[in-house]
């Protein structure tokens, strides 16, 4: 069907009082930059509502690709009249001839005279039109609740919108409107699923990668690269920081005890996080730890580990089962990346009973037996390369040079 204008909703943020205008804006960059594919289509907004004028751009194509702008909740494809009854009712007859209704649709007019000077109410309204569609269309019939067709007939002065379908948007907030957090990132199927529930929120997200050359081979790097690609593509571009952890993760193997190295490198990624998130003005980081599912994610060992960061970690995982994780991760196209097989720093030396009870003491001792921790940590966080990644490029970025030591 060829339609004039996509109505857009905002969901949730239209009830968040002043920030609503900052919302709005920044929705409305979004979308403007997603329009950039679409060159004749023109934005036009109003209190609570934005919408598209298509002038000939595919209302399918355009709807597919602001179905994915956070901040949206529904879209409407509308046909556009002249509020006038003669006109109202040839458009509605069209709308519905395109449809093509079978035998039995059930259908019915909903009107709402938006514009008070029209001469007909909205109650005479859904008789005007629900009649004369009646007649051409034997084949419908009326149902007051949730018919298949629902005619939504809004009389504006300037014009008359005339739509059925609402495409569920993402919802959510608007891209990078609730500020910035550093999510830890591995080739798991979990971790991209809480960088897209973060985004969703209206986090801007920059990525941290751990690796460990030569044991995690470049293919394991590639693959986080790819999964950041796949996050990108929900709000346009996205950091990846690539850090060289060879040498932190080595070093836990020398101390003979084994079942707290998965403790000891986790709370040294959180500190090589939180000193990335200083530098780069995040205010929390960001994990798909999901209560219980393995030995580091025990509540006594996310409290263990927890206490090596002065942040706040996010863990939008935390109370889901694997499956739900799962349906989010191919809904959002992780999925088929994450399940390719290599190997995770995380997955060497891993001891064969990883504790689920690390002890806070016992771990800061092994921490301070090591001579050169600290100096290990701050290398890796010079040491780290970072990456602007679009969904239709990867762009390398040299080490960042702008590192101020008395961050750390
Ligand atoms: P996933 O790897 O999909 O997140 P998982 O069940 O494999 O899930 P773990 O390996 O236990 O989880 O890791 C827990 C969390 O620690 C991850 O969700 C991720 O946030 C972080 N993490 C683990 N390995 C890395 C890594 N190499 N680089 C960055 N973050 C990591
Ligand atoms: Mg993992």
């Amino acid at each position: 069907m060829k339609y004039d204008m996509l109505m857009i909703r905002y969901g949730e943020l239209t009830l968040k009082g002043k920030n609503r205008g900052r919302f709005e804006r920044t929705v409305l960059k979004h979308v403007e930059s997603v329009l950039s594919s679409f060159p004749a289509a023109q934005t036009q907004t109003e209190y609570g509502r934005l919408y598209i004028m298509l002038n000939g751009e595919d209302a399918a194509k355009v709807s597919a690709e602001l179905k994915k702008i956070f901040g949206l909740h529904s879209i409407s494809p509308v046909l556009v009249c002249p509020s006038e009854l003669d006109q109202i009712i040839e458009t509605s007859t069209s709308f519905i001839r395109q449809l093509a209704p079978a035998e039995g649709t059930t259908f019915k007019v909903t009107a709402r005279r938006v514009w008070k000077r029209f001469p007909h109410s909205s109650h005479e309204m859904n008789h005007l039109v629900g009649a004369p569609v009646l007649q051409e269309f034997p084949q419908l019939k009326i149902s007051m609740k949730q018919p298949e067709i629902e005619l939504r007939i809004e009389i504006r002065e300037h014009g008359t919108y005339i739509y059925s379908e609402v495409i569920h948007g993402v919802g959510g907030f608007p891209r990078g409107s609730n500020g910035k957090a550093m999510l830890l990132l591995s080739g798991g199927i979990d971790s991209p699923v809480a960088g897209y529930s973060g985004m969703r929120r209206g986090l801007e997200v920059e990525c941290v990668h751990f690796f460990s050359y030569p044991f995690t081979s470049p293919k394991a790097k590639e693959k986080v690269l790819e999964l950041a690609k796949v996050l990108s593509g929900y709000t346009g571009s996205v950091k990846v920081h690539l850090v060289p952890f060879t040498d932190v993760q080595t070093s836990f193997t020398t101390v003979g005890q084994d079942n707290l190295i998965i403790t000891l490198m986790r709370r040294s990624m959180l500190r090589i996080a939180t000193k990335l998130a200083e530098r780069q003005g995040a205010l929390a980081l960001l994990t798909g730890d999901s209560l219980g599912q393995v030995a580091s994610q025990t509540l006594q060992s996310m409290n263990v580990i927890g206490r090596a960061t002065d942040l706040p970690i996010l863990r939008p995982l935390i109370t889901m089962d694997k499956n739900e994780i799962v349906d989010i991760a191919q809904k959002i196209g992780t999925y088929d990346l994450s399940i390719l097989p290599y190997e995770d720093c995380c997955t060497l030396f891993v001891p064969k009973s990883p504790t689920t009870n690390p002890n806070l003491h016992v771990v800061e001792r092994v921490e301070a037996s090591i001579p050169n921790l600290e100096a290990m940590l701050e290398e890796a966080v010079k040491q780290t390369e970072t990456v602007v990644l679009r969904p239709d490029s990867v762009i390398e970025v040299d080490r960042e040079e702008t590192i101020d030591e008395n961050w750390f």
